[in-house]
């Protein structure tokens, strides 16, 4: 590690030190300290007998399941109805997340493999966590929280663990005039959207804006847990617009490690109510309903996509440095989200995300830009010519009238359970490597923008960036910014302009899945290259932040990565409600404390 690094961390306390009680400079509310025990394992003397289970199994009612590798009907048989079944299903994210042992994605190089839990609680209502939270407390069980699955990291994920499970919780209700509890009279009333913990983005967009006509911040990618994503933060498409999933909290029920029922927001337990905002899922405690404030909904909804070839890396190296001065003066505000990518291959690929603009007004964005391509046929080619779309926002996530978006076909599934076919390749992948960096917005400004250029170029050419431009705040609505201060995410993120992921894998790699072998040497050989693409942009944005959900296994400095400066809040919040880290995840807010499975303290 370089001396800088040492005296980055120098600067961060490590969380144990609150956890522990060993910081000297924070006051912490005393609690009887409980030695922390190695967590028991189904093959320990200390696993729960037959009847414990059996007596958990009772009290939520027999929703107590074994869990099974997701694909442990093919271990048996391969062409037994329950294989054939989940062999044709494994490209459905739906189907992924209605699986107790499923993971959205199939692992991740020397990080993790799916490994289902022992038991699973499918969860109906907060009585049923209560119990489970209980029981693992008391029996020294490895917890896990799931909602979908949808965690790269692995994080909703853990061998010889008891899961909650809420999946099944996914009922969705609109609040005319929402008050949070205990703030009556100290807030005005607002139009919200109340979901248990199991819905998914869509079932919010449905109910929100194709049913009733409003907007409200959930995932771009439509199977995304409401939970999850609200504490990881959570970016949808036009989160330039309408900000994070999480600064649009407004109350959140949640059980925490004492098995209580608490509410969270501004009024009640309000250090609580801002670590689920963007403090990591699986951490403070299992949130079992969530309430997001709602906004009127845009005239238009719409984007434009593109893809252009540049014949040199001369004409690629000007085709980056025209785009960023052509982002920076047109399409960095509140308008404009989604994504560019830059790649080895020398294509820059547009699929941008427009909202309140019409068509004319996206034509005259864009026609500057396409002239300029225009006059250079001998640089340029255009892969996929320029595709310019406004509609009105109800037909945007309305499966029967859009054709980028597939439905879960499965019988009883909801009209509205669909996925935009461009996250298509995402389901089930096996991730070689992954990183994620803000770049802040001062690398816009025209005296900045050659350098930003020229190492957007560089890293490109070892991988395919892509650049989220709704993943960083910069450029977004002073009221989607302010809110985002107010939560637990790294600040870095209300000034960058966009989060670059930079990302590789292959097709599913379930365990019993049959395939051919993982080529190690290429997937070793990935992996070191989104290195190498990540080193040339951190030469530019050296102390870049990353996001929490979207980001490296192995970042060695993740809790300034993922919170920067909040992070010495959140171990303090994590010791007060959960002094003896019954939750665990990796890399999350007191995760140090844990090894790395989870099982042992250290
Ligand atoms: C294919 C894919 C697409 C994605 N798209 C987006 C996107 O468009 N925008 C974005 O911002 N992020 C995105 N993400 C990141 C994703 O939003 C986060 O990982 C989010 O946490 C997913 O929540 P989940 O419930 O779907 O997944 P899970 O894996 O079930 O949960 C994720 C984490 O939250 C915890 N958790 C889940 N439910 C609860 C609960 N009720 N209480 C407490 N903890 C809980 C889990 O323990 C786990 O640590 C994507 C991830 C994937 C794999």
């Amino acid at each position: 590690m370089k001396r800088r690094d040492l005296l980055k961390m120098a600067t961060l306390a490590p969380c144990t030190s609150f956890i522990l009680g060993t910081h000297k400079t924070h006051a912490l509310t005393p609690r009887a300290t409980t030695a922390r025990r190695r967590r028991v394992r189904p093959t320990d003397a200390g696993w729960p007998s037959k009847e414990s289970w059996q007596s958990l199994n009772a009290a939520v009612d027999g929703n107590l399941i074994e869990v099974r590798p997701l694909l442990a009907p093919c271990a048996l048989q391969s062409d037994s109805p329950a294989c054939v079944d989940v062999m044709q299903h494994l490209r459905n994210p739906f189907y992924l997340g209605d699986q107790a042992g499923g993971t959205q994605v199939s692992g991740w190089l020397d990080a993790w493999t799916p490994a289902p839990s022992a038991y699973a609680i499918r969860a109906r209502g907060a009585a049923d966590v209560v119990a489970g939270v209980n029981f693992a407390r008391t029996n020294n069980l490895r917890l896990v929280v799931k909602g979908t699955g949808h965690s790269y990291l692995g994080t909703s994920n853990a061998a010889d663990s008891l899961l909650i499970w809420t999946r099944a919780m996914s009922a969705v209700r609109l609040e005319d005039a929402f008050v949070p509890t205990g703030c009556s009279g100290t807030v005005a009333p607002v139009s919200a959207v109340t979901a248990e913990t199991g819905a998914v983005s869509i079932d919010l967009y449905d109910a929100v804006t194709n049913r009733a006509g409003r907007y409200v911040q959930a995932g771009g990618c439509t199977d995304t847990g409401v939970a999850g994503l609200v504490q990881s933060g959570g970016f949808g498409s036009f989160s330039k617009g309408f900000g994070t999933a999480a600064a649009n909290l407004l109350e959140a029920e949640v059980v925490t490690a004492d098995g209580l029922v608490r509410t969270a927001n501004a009024c009640l337990n309000p250090d609580l109510f801002w670590a689920l905002k963007g403090g990591g899922g699986g951490t403070f405690g299992v949130i079992t309903r969530v309430t997001l404030q709602t906004h009127e909904l845009p005239n238009r909804f719409g984007g434009a996509s593109m893809k252009i070839k540049a014949q040199s890396d001369a004409a690629f190296a000007r085709l980056i440095a025209r785009f960023v001065s052509f982002y920076h003066s047109s399409l960095f505000n509140s308008h404009w989200g989604e994504q560019v990518k830059l790649g080895p291959d020398n294509t820059l690929e547009v699929s941008m995300a427009s909202q309140g603009l019409d068509r004319a007004q996206l034509d005259d964005v864009w026609r500057p830009f396409a002239h300029w391509l225009e006059a250079s046929p001998q640089d340029f080619t255009l892969m996929r010519p320029l595709f310019i779309y406004a509609i009105p926002p109800q037909r945007y996530w309305d499966v029967e009238n859009n054709p980028s978006m597939i439905h879960d076909a499965r019988a009883g599934s909801p009209k509205h359970h669909c996925w935009w076919s461009g996250d298509q390749d995402q389901v089930g992948a096996y991730i070689h490597g992954y990183e994620s960096l803000w770049l802040p917005a001062s690398l816009l400004e025209p005296y900045a923008q050659p350098r930003l250029a020229k190492a957007l170029f560089a890293a490109s050419r070892f991988k395919q960036l892509s650049l989220h431009m709704n993943k960083g705040l910069a450029g977004a609505t002073p009221q989607a910014r302010a809110a985002a201060r107010q939560t637990a995410m790294n600040p870095a993120v209300v000034d960058a302009f966009t989060l670059v992921i930079i990302a590789d894998g292959e097709g599913s790699a379930y365990p019993g899945l049959p395939r051919p072998p993982i080529d190690l040497k290429t997937a070793h050989a990935d992996a070191r290259a989104i290195g190498l693409a990540a080193a040339e942009l951190r030469k530019i944005a050296p102390d870049a932040g990353s996001y929490v959900s979207e980001s490296n296994y192995f970042n060695p400095s993740w809790q300034r990565a993922y919170w920067g400066s909040n992070y010495e809040r959140l171990c303090i919040i994590k010791k007060k409600y959960d002094p003896e880290g019954l939750f665990f995840v990796h890399h999350g807010v007191g995760s140090e404390g844990w090894s790395a499975d989870g099982f042992t303290p250290i």
